[in-house]
């Protein structure tokens, strides 16, 4: 059996070990869901809506658990609080939504053949694979595994090998839920598992990187499967010159700060007009000085420890770039090792232009680079710039002002005076632009349509179609 070490962020010991499943034990696994999912479709909707609200208790009652794990897998204690929060939000919201979007299946007559009536019925993925990231482990374990459940499917999650010390406390709050703790299952591993789990399931949806994700797409494809991809993000902010400045400021630091910048839609490029660059450079460096590491006490602070090791390569990377290439630091700039693990400070940075690492690759951490810009063109143009378009800011006195700026960026969602509002509405429909994902919308009610295919029954009610339409002495020479 293999094994791998999982790190604790705070402390780089390896203080946990988790099996790596392989193909084989997935084939088993995945053949008992098989014959579970047929149960779990045939009792209905309203019968798994009640299984995800008893499921439901079983994490309020695990909740310390969870969240301990969650705090070892992160590093972080506030936002392990929080993800459960979300997930609890997540069944509410789905267990609401669930019976009225199974319910529309739709009749009717064929406008094309007025004899043929017909009715649809909604027919699950019968097997659904979640394969997740380490940023936000339960939240996007969950995400997709909710709706999925309930539209009928069973699920098959594989969590990050980087954060899955959740795992096993969240199984232990499935145990004893009739239906559930058959169909929902959890593996671990890496690389190799996620493959064999992409090899096993009927649709698969992956959240991570744009290099792995584009490996799961392929091999999806040879599977003739859909892959649902929600992939990296470079997500720009403009501020307009009538925004308030001060609340601009405010959620712009909280994007790209909270989290320590972990979050697929952290700001990591903020435009802002020149006429009132140096007042907004001025408050967002106020901001920024008031925050502070969540160590050496995890019970202070607000920027957490980097949970990926390799991560402080890639920014020390992107520091030293833009610092070689004239970029002014602020506040923060420096990465800080303490009891072998490692935290940034929170960093804000001018002086960037648009050929440094730090604006074309992904950051992953808490830093922000601020450009000016004359006219809205160029801003747009800026923001525009990347091989991304997962989400943005607009920041204007008017709305209609943002929004006819928010019109021309090429990204899946646009928050108008606030920022990242897609982690927090995840009722509102959105796809991702670009390298940043695929497949239909994870948020609002096609989060669950995506997972039903429809099945048509068409009815006869005149005459069978007849062989006239073949016959060639009907047709002139
Ligand atoms: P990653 O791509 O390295 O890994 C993601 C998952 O894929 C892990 O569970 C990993 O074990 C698995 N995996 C690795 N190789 C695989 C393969 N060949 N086949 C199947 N599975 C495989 O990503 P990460 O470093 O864990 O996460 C960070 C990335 O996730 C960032 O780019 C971030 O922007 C992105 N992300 C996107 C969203 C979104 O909603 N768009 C949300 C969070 C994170």
């Amino acid at each position: 059996m293999r094994e791998l070490d999982v790190r604790n962020p705070r402390t780089g010991a390896v203080d946990a070990k988790i099996k790596v499943y392989n193909q084989e034990e997935i084939r088993q696994l995945t053949a008992t869901q098989r014959q579970a999912q047929r149960q779990w479709r045939a009792q209905g909707v309203d019968y798994r809506c009640q299984q995800l609200q008893r499921w439901k208790t079983q994490l309020q009652a695990h909740a310390g658990d969870i969240a301990a794990a969650l705090c070892s897998d992160t590093g972080r204690r506030a936002f392990a609080h929080f993800e459960l929060y979300k997930v609890i939000d997540f069944i509410d919201h789905w267990v609401a939504r669930a019976p009225v979007l199974m319910a529309e299946a739709g009749e009717g007559v064929s406008a094309m053949m007025p004899s043929v009536h017909y009715t649809h019925r909604l027919v699950p993925y019968d097997l659904v694979g979640v394969i997740s990231p380490w940023n936000v482990p339960l939240v996007l374990a969950l995400i997709d595994s909710i709706p999925a459940l309930l539209a009928g499917s069973a699920v098959l999650l594989k969590p990050s090998e980087i954060t899955p010390r959740f795992a096993k406390p969240l199984m232990d709050s499935v145990a004893g839920i009739e239906g559930l703790e058959d169909v929902f299952q959890i593996v671990t591993g890496d690389a190799e598992t996620g493959q064999a789990v992409v090899d096993h399931v009927d649709a698969i949806c992956f959240t991570g990187s744009v290099a792995t994700g584009r490996k799961v797409a392929l091999h999806a494809a040879e599977r003739f499967i859909p892959a649902f991809l929600e992939l990296g993000g470079k997500d720009p902010a403009i501020v307009l010159p009538s925004a308030d400045l001060d609340r601009a400021a405010t959620a712009i630091v909280r994007s790209a700060i909270g989290m320590t910048g972990q979050a697929c839609q952290s700001l990591e490029r903020v435009l802002v007009h020149e006429s009132v660059f140096d007042a907004f450079l001025g408050l967002v460096v106020e901001k920024v000085s008031l925050l502070a590491l969540n160590w050496p006490d995890i019970g202070q602070g607000q920027v957490g420890p980097l949970i990926f090791a390799p991560q402080a390569k890639v920014l020390s990377a992107q520091l030293e770039d833009a610092r070689q290439h004239g970029a002014t630091i602020h506040c923060g700039g420096m990465l800080e090792d303490h009891d072998g693990g490692a935290w940034c400070q929170p960093t804000v940075i001018t002086g960037v232009t648009p050929d440094m690492l730090l604006l074309r690759e992904e950051t992953f951490g808490p830093l922000i680079p601020l450009m000016s810009f004359a006219t809205t063109e160029e801003a747009v143009a800026s923001a525009n710039d990347s091989e991304f378009g997962l989400s943005a800011a607009v920041f204007a006195a008017d709305t209609a002002e943002a929004i006819a700026v928010a019109e021309q960026l090429e990204v899946g969602a646009v928050s108008i005076n606030d920022a990242s509002l897609t982690g927090l509405a995840n009722d509102v429909e959105k796809n991702s632009f670009r390298y940043s994902g695929m497949g239909g919308s994870r948020m609002g009610d096609s989060g669950l349509r995506r997972f039903l295919r429809k099945r048509a029954l068409l009815i006869q009610t005149g005459e069978p179609a007849s062989m006239a339409i073949f016959d060639e002495g009907q047709v002139a020479g």
